[in-house]
């Protein structure tokens, strides 16, 4: 493998604009490979256990309202400190805050529908991937 592997997702706010592409590219001139990726819609049930950490917090139902709102691309990714990377690529969660070029400032409509989901550890990136994908899925 060329260097570690993080998951992501392209979220519905980007697909419905026809984005994949556009955010594939940000993606991949951020020194990213794209290993494995699958457009799916997902189900209520995918949604709150993928967001479970979250199901406290005061916008839970909203998010995933939202993340089951139109198709997504979940992808695997494989670079340098992908995690950390990605992240880089991604920019700050509110697309106000987020630096240029990255992909929230480019895309993103609000805090919430912002395009964009990275892994925040390499631990969960390993629980992420094998949510939705197996190894056997992965061409590295
Ligand atoms: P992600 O986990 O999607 O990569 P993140 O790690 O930058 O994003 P988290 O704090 O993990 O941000 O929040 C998960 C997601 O929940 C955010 O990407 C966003 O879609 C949504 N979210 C976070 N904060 C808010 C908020 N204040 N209002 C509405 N939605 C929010
Ligand atoms: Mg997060």
């Amino acid at each position: 493998m060329a260097g570690t592997r993080t998951f992501s997702i392209i979220k519905p706010d980007a697909t419905e604009r026809n984005l994949t592409g556009a955010v594939n590219k940000v993606i991949e001139e951020g020194g990213l490979r794209i290993v494995a990726q699958r457009r799916i819609k997902m189900t209520r049930e995918q949604a709150e256990r993928f967001y479970s950490v979250h199901a406290e917090r005061p916008f839970f139902g909203e998010l995933v309202d939202f993340m089951t709102s139109g198709p997504v691309v979940v992808q695997v990714l494989e670079g340098e400190n992908a995690v950390a990377r990605y992240r880089d690529v991604m920019g700050a969660t509110n697309p106000e805050e987020a630096a240029e070029g990255t992909i929230r400032a480019l895309f993103a409509k609000s805090i919430g529908e912002n395009s964009a989901h990275g892994s925040d550890s390499d631990e969960n990136a390993a629980i992420e991937i094998a949510q939705f994908f197996s190894e056997a899925d992965i061409a590295g």
